[in-house]
């Protein structure tokens, strides 16, 4: 499969978004943000998280090719938490944490999987299927004493972080790799276009194929910028005005006949 990307921070801060594609696989991850007086009992922080995640990520991708991804998951936050190399608390509630987004292709399967609010959207012949983890969305209050209370608890949400059985609480699946014709994987910093912005998947499908993954992030920016009372919905948390932005996205090839050598 042939992959593109972006990624950007929002402005004036670094991107704890990561993302990591290859022929086989893509990988999206977004860090949590912390805030500034909190303590997560860890000396690293989200960026350091996402990236270390991401390389684990590979490694079990590398290492057990026929694993299930809640699997190659499970493996990865295990070898995450070795990663913090003794020197900090992996009891703690408020340890580093991101969502995950991942897609694999195998044989003639493109396998997926979801963890909290990052997001998988494809389209196949029976037209888009949007693998979205909404239980982010529904928490009681997001106050930092629920959140800490209801991470990676049953009736609460799951992200990775310290807890490998997190893992098991991941939206997963498979798709037909000869059925499928678009798919994206996704931070909310770019799903707040349907979110909060009123654009449909079949919209940025369109985005994405006339301006590529880069022109997708300039519309998260136009919209923040023209339409920030958006941002605001009764019941949820307040959308930050800027968020980081990351897509992947994979997009069946059309023959065009540019590039093809003269018949003799
Ligand atoms: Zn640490």
């Amino acid at each position: 499969m042939d992959f593109a990307f972006a990624t950007e921070p929002g402005p004036g801060r670094p991107n704890e978004d990561h993302v990591i594609v290859s022929g086989g696989f893509a990988i999206v991850l977004d860090g949590v943000t912390r805030p500034p007086d909190l303590d997560t009992g860890c000396v690293h922080g989200a960026v350091w998280l996402v990236r270390t995640l991401a390389t684990c990520l590979v490694e079990a991708l590398a290492a057990e090719p026929a694993a299930t991804l809640d699997l190659i998951l499970a493996s990865a936050i295990d070898r995450l938490r070795g990663r913090h190399a003794g020197r900090c608390d992996l009891t703690n509630p408020n340890s580093p944490s991101s969502t995950v987004a991942i897609v694999r292709e195998r044989g003639d399967q493109v396998d997926y999987l979801v963890l909290c609010d990052s997001s998988v959207v494809f389209e196949d012949g029976n037209g888009i299927t949007v693998v979205q983890d909404d239980r982010t969305a529904r928490l009681p209050a997001y106050d930092r004493h629920t959140v800490a209370r209801l991470r990676n608890r049953p009736g609460g949400f799951w992200v990775a972080s310290t807890d490998p059985s997190a893992a098991a609480e991941a939206l997963t699946g498979s798709v037909a790799r000869d059925n499928l014709r678009r798919l994206l994987l996704c931070t909310d910093g770019v799903s707040r276009l349907v979110e909060f912005f009123g654009l449909d998947w079949a919209e940025i499908f369109v985005l994405v194929e006339r301006s590529g993954p880069r022109g997708v992030i300039d519309a998260v920016r136009r919209y923040e910028e023209t339409c920030p009372g958006l941002l605001t919905r009764p019941g949820h948390a307040r959308g930050k005005r800027h968020d980081d932005a990351t897509l992947a996205v994979s997009l069946v090839r059309t023959r065009t006949g540019i590039g093809t050598p003269p018949s003799r």
